[in-house]
């Protein structure tokens, strides 16, 4: 079976989140699989950083019609790990400062979705499935069956899409269906890609016109039907409810592993966390906070937004800093959050850092260096940060939604089992208490504590069963 992966960023090439992540682990974790070829396709952005620029070779070159113009599009190639990924080149549209954002992101995405399907009968390689990944990709699905529909080598293609936020649809101007994507206005409806406003919409149109739509997590699967988190697609998604799925995501054990985590001072593994305080220890010292392995560390790892609930953090936290607590931030994202996370810095410089930086290595030190991690998550379609905080030993303190629902076993008092703390309604009030019993369990019941990192260092989260679950769904579509 011959599956074509589509995303618009991946690790280590590029990456601003989960989708990233997901990208670079479930494809090598597929490609395990002797029977499927599994290969990604990217777009071949300037910031691919130069190691990984050496190895690339050029596969074609060629030009196609878009719309109105007639553009370029080189396909590179690059085999790592197992995996077969292709580079869609355009400097007109990948050489910019950032992965998203542009001012003409649905004329660059758009360009994209038809360079995929165009490099198909280039390279002479049909998959029987396409699976493509949020807004970015998700005109493939439309054009295949509106676009591509009387080319016999590629209408037989499966379509999947992957939600991995739903609040990022993609809604541009309906000339560009003439304009970019060279179509008529077949699929301009309310089953197609029309969007409330009159416009296109991206997710919507692949949502539509895919044969099977995952989530990555089974309870976003079941909120996204419902206004609350449907974020104006609840009754698409309700429409489509027969082919929605929710996988949950796992995490890349080989790079998340305190065993052989190459940024940690010491690495550790279960029963024996001498690695993991020494850790903590090496970042106080780093960050210029007071070294102490006993002082209660809450780390934070997050794309600072209103989705991640910083909102109650930032309410919670002239409070929260009158306790025994270091406090230890890394993100960036919204300017209010990053200059109130400063401003708590400067008044606690004893108890705060607010590292307001995207870096990778301090991201794995943080994890490993913390004994809680916070994530209040208004809504969180998956998350990854909470595995990987457990994985490396950290208790994860949750809003009990979508994959944090999902995957954090909440503290139960009476026989202290349980993986991190959770809270159930999203408030500033409800998430202080459920902080403080963490803290009061680190302080004062160490048995019950190192009882729940125990338990949340075993957990099964690698990539092996959900690869499964996706193998089986490629599987029911085509028949393989
Ligand atoms: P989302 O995709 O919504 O941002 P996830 O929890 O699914 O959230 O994935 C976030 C990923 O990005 C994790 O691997 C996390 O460690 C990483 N990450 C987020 N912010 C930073 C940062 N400032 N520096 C390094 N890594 C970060």
């Amino acid at each position: 079976m011959k599956v074509l992966f589509a995303a618009a960023e991946a690790a280590p090439f590029f990456k601003t989140g989960g989708l990233g992540d997901v990208a670079f682990a479930l494809p090598k974790e597929i490609a395990k699989h002797d029977d499927i070829d599994i290969r990604v396709v990217l777009p071949y952005y300037s910031s691919m950083p130069e190691k990984y620029r050496e190895d690339i070779t050029e596969v074609r070159h060629f030009r196609f019609q878009q719309g109105n113009k007639n553009v370029y599009c080189g396909i590179k190639e690059l085999k790592m790990d197992g995996v077969h990924y292709y580079f869609i080149d355009n400097l007109e549209y990948f050489d910019r400062p950032s992965l998203y954002g542009e001012w003409d992101d649905g004329e660059r995405f758009g360009y994209f979705s038809l360079a995929i399907i165009e490099m198909l009968e280039v390279i002479d390689w049909i998959p029987d499935v396409v699976h493509v990944n949020d807004w970015q990709t998700a005109m493939v699905p439309v054009l295949l069956v509106d676009r591509y529909h009387w080319k016999d080598r590629l209408k037989n293609i499966r379509k999947v899409l992957s939600i991995h936020n739903i609040r990022f649809q993609g809604n541009y101007p309906s000339s560009m269906l003439e304009n970019v994507f060279g179509t008529s206005f077949n699929t301009f409806t309310d089953d197609g890609v029309k969007d409330g406003d009159d416009r296109i919409n991206y997710l919507k149109g692949g949502i539509n016109f895919a044969d099977r739509v995952t989530t990555v997590s089974p309870s976003y699967a079941s909120e996204i039907m419902t206004p609350e988190f449907g974020e104006g697609l609840d009754g698409v998604i309700r429409h489509n409810g027969w082919k929605v799925r929710g996988i949950i995501n796992g995490i890349d054990y080989d790079i998340n592993n305190p065993a052989t985590d190459p940024h940690l001072p010491e690495n550790y593994e279960t029963g024996d966390l001498t690695g993991k305080y020494k850790s903590k220890e090496a970042l106080q010292r780093e960050l210029g906070l007071p070294v102490n392995k006993d002082t209660f560390m809450i780390g934070v790892v997050s794309r600072l937004t209103d989705q991640k609930g910083f909102q109650l953090v930032e309410a919670a936290l002239e409070e929260l800093l009158q306790t025994e607590v270091q406090i230890v931030v890394l993100g960036t994202g919204d300017p209010q959050f990053e200059h109130s996370f400063r401003y708590f810095e400067d008044r606690y410089p004893d108890k705060m850092r607010a590292l307001i930086k995207f870096d990778v290595g301090l991201a794995q030190q943080i994890y490993a260096a913390s004994d809680a991690f916070l994530m209040p998550s208004a809504f969180e379609p998956c998350g990854l940060s909470q595995m990987i905080s457990m994985r490396y030993g950290t208790l994860p303190i949750v809003h009990e939604t979508g994959g944090l629902r999902d995957t954090v076993q909440p503290y139960n008092q009476f026989t202290g089992g349980g993986t991190g703390f959770t809270f159930s309604r999203f408030d500033r009030d409800d998430m202080l208490p459920a902080i403080y019993n963490a803290m009061h369990v680190y302080y004062n019941d160490k048995v019950s504590w190192y009882k729940m990192v125990d338990t949340a260092m075993e957990k099964d989260f690698t990539w092996k069963d959900p690869a499964q679950e996706y193998i089986d769904l490629y599987r029911e579509i085509t028949g393989l």
